[in-house]
């Protein structure tokens, strides 16, 4: 699932710059600007005995040598924030970007915060509101330091559900009911949506457009796209198993 591609469609010329001058951006600055790379972790650490999904705990040493190997190879961490207003003609990008993003909302998230901090980067947390302040989940002076450390903080629903699955009303709690919660509770603007399980479709996407974000991002492993759906940027995953050159690798081949 992971994997999975989608068929590549093409536009005229013509009508690429006729949109981007509708969107108020040169197409330079949009449809010919180049893939951004989203990582997406999950844990920090070792996976415990009996871990559900032990593939999605990247031990802290590795996590370190990652972001060396990262800094080493020219890349910058980038918000999608930076990324977004860079494609819409608002400012520029390092020569590699790259957005490092963090799902869920678990404690040892914030425990490699300084991790980042020493390498200059934002990291850009995707919280699940139901994990706030739950055992093994941050808590709220935890995320209140993350974003004074420059992270941004964006939604992952409220409660974690297959959003294909769920009726009209959950999926307005869920969409734009924990962007409004993350909002009040902390004051940052919560312009992103991180879809659960990565799952999503055209309805779960016109939920997130009307909710007010600005885009969202899947679990499809392709890097993301100025010309692309804005409500479908790719992401790579990056688990147990990966080691810092295969990361690289992964950086350099597109996902
Ligand atoms: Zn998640």
């Amino acid at each position: 699932m992971l994997c999975r591609s989608r068929p590549r469609t093409t536009a005229p010329a013509a009508l690429l710059v006729a949109l981007s001058l509708a969107s108020g951006s040169s197409p330079a600055g949009a449809a010919g600007a180049p893939p951004v790379p989203i990582l997406a972790y999950h844990h920090i650490g070792s996976a415990p005995a009996g871990a559900s999904n032990p593939s999605l705990w990247v031990r802290r040493a590795r996590f370190e040598r990652q972001l060396r190997a990262l800094d080493r190879a020219g890349y910058e961490a980038v918000t999608l924030a930076s990324v977004w207003r860079a494609w819409h003609g608002g400012g520029t990008l390092p020569q590699h970007p790259v957005v490092i993003s963090f799902d869920d909302g678990y404690s040892s998230q914030a425990a490699i915060a300084p991790v980042l901090r020493a390498h200059g980067w934002p990291g850009v947390l995707n919280l699940e509101v139901a994990r706030l302040g739950v055992r093994g989940g941050l808590t709220r002076a935890q995320v209140r330091s993350l974003l004074r450390d420059g992270w941004e903080l964006d939604a992952h629903s409220v409660t974690h559900p297959d959003l294909r699955t769920v009726p009209a009303q959950r999926l307005r709690t869920e969409v734009a009911g924990s962007r409004q919660a993350l909002q009040q509770a902390f004051g940052a603007p919560v312009d992103f949506f991180a879809y659960p399980y990565g799952r999503q479709n055209a309805r779960v996407r016109a939920a997130v457009r009307r909710a007010g974000y600005l885009a969202a991002t899947t679990t499809e492993r392709k890097f993301a796209s100025a010309s692309a759906d804005p409500f479908a940027l790719g992401r790579v995953l990056v688990g147990a198993d990966d080691s810092p050159s295969s990361v690289l690798r992964m950086l350099r081949t597109g996902g």
